[in-house]
């Protein structure tokens, strides 16, 4: 058993550390509020390598695994800065298509990922499917030599942003039954697809949209892995990468959120000589806190070293526990600072409050915790299915 990162994992926390520092949670919220995005640091850290660092060297890549994209997504994160971004285009997209994509298709799309010029989103969620996936009804259909894809997505996260969503849809002959799905690589700006902004209760510089397919019209390589056959291991092949990261934003969050809230408790004095961090009032929520972030940081680290031995099924296992035990860590730990802040704990400026709906959010997306209550009742403790 061994609980160090190698030297290279740590000069890459602490390089990440430095970049996520230099921008900050106020750069975070400004363009959050002002409707922009965190273009300028996703820039610098494409260019850094950061986004590219799970991506096969060949493709221009760090040639590392989950373990160093996690590093990316927590230390951004507890510099204030949760790209929910790094979730859905590097570790879902990037992984699928390097995993399940043509050699085409892996030589077209990885430099860009390697790169961060490249962002591609994630489409799964339907209005009439939720959490079923069983029922998307996103359906594709053969013209000739081309696909049609009609169809409703929503909650779509950065569509904006992206050259690319990745569209999960079933073929039509599979409309009905246990679900077939096709992954397909559609550009943000083919006829067809349109789009429209969720008023969302989150400050975040990233969006999510509703969107509309109707018969967006697709080329034979646009199906990734170029078979409806590498539809199911594609999709699930993004399934870790997406619960291993966005555990690692959470759990970045929640440090991010006990500094923010230890800082303070430490030097403010309202009785006298103590401060109130003094008081085990004050003091023993925020030690609890830093006890369930770090515990679920502990379970991601099995999750993504895991993974990165090739142990799929096991590291499903601690990826979903990881995800739950993150979302409730990091709902914990933002709730708590804001209360030891007290006034403060609701302002702009100590930047605790901001993250209120973020975290809320993560304990729903991108799979909620009871869908993985489910999966652990079921796959670990050996229960009956209720749906
Ligand atoms: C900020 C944000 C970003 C998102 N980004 C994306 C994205 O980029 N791409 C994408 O595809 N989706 C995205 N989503 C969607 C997200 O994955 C879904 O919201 C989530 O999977 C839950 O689906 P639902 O909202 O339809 O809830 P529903 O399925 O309607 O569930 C509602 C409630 O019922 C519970 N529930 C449902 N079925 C069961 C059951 N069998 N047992 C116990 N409880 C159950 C759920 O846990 C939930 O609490 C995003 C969502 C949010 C909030």
């Amino acid at each position: 058993m061994n609980f160090d990162l190698t030297p290279e994992q740590d000069q890459l926390r602490d390089a990440v550390r430095a970049l996520g520092r230099r921008y900050g949670h106020s750069y975070f919220v400004e363009k959050a509020k002002s409707g922009g995005h965190t273009t300028e640091l996703w820039d610098e850290a494409g260019r850094l390598g950061y986004l590219g660092v799970n991506v096969p060297t060949e493709y221009g890549g760090g040639g590392g695994g989950l373990t160093e994209l996690a590093i990316v997504c927590e230390e951004l994160a507890a510099a204030g800065c949760p790209l929910l971004l790094l979730v859905v285009s590097p570790a879902i997209a990037a992984t699928v298509i390097n995993r399940h994509g043509t050699e085409e298709q892996r030589k077209r799309f990885l430099p860009g990922f390697a790169d961060g010029s490249l962002k591609v989103v994630f489409a799964i969620t339907e209005p009439d499917a939720g959490s079923n996936f069983h029922r998307l009804g996103t359906v594709a259909r053969r013209d000739g030599d081309d696909w049609l894809l009609s169809g409703r997505k929503c909650y779509i996260s950065g569509v904006d942003e992206a050259q690319y969503v990745l569209v999960v849809a079933r073929t039509e002959d599979a409309a009905s039954g246990k679900l077939k799905p096709a992954l397909f690589l559609v550009p943000t700006d083919a006829a067809g697809l349109t789009r429209s902004k969720l008023d969302m209760e989150i400050v975040s510089p990233e969006n999510q949209f509703l969107l509309y397919l109707d018969d967006v019209r697709l080329p034979a390589d646009a199906l990734v892995g170029g078979s409806l056959d590498a539809g199911l291991p594609a999709l699930f092949a993004g399934l870790n990468p997406e619960r291993i990261t966005v555990a690692a934003m959470g759990v970045g969050t929640g440090r991010f959120a006990i500094e923010r809230a230890t800082d303070y408790t430490a030097t403010r004095r309202v009785w006298g000589g103590r401060s109130i961090g003094a008081h085990q009032g004050v003091a023993h929520p925020l030690a609890h806190a830093a006890v369930q972030v770090e515990l679920a940081r502990l379970m991601i680290h099995k999750a993504a070293t895991l993974y990165d031995a090739g142990r799929d099924l096991e590291a499903g296992v601690c990826g979903n526990m990881a995800k739950y035990a993150a979302g409730e860590a990091a709902a914990l730990a933002v709730d708590t600072a804001v209360q030891a802040l007290g006034g403060a704990g609701m302002t702009t400026e100590y930047g605790v409050a901001t993250l209120l709906g973020a975290v809320r959010a993560g304990r729903i997306a991108p799979v909620s915790r009871e869908m993985i209550l489910n999966f652990v009742a079921q796959h670990v403790l050996g229960q009956e299915k209720s749906y």
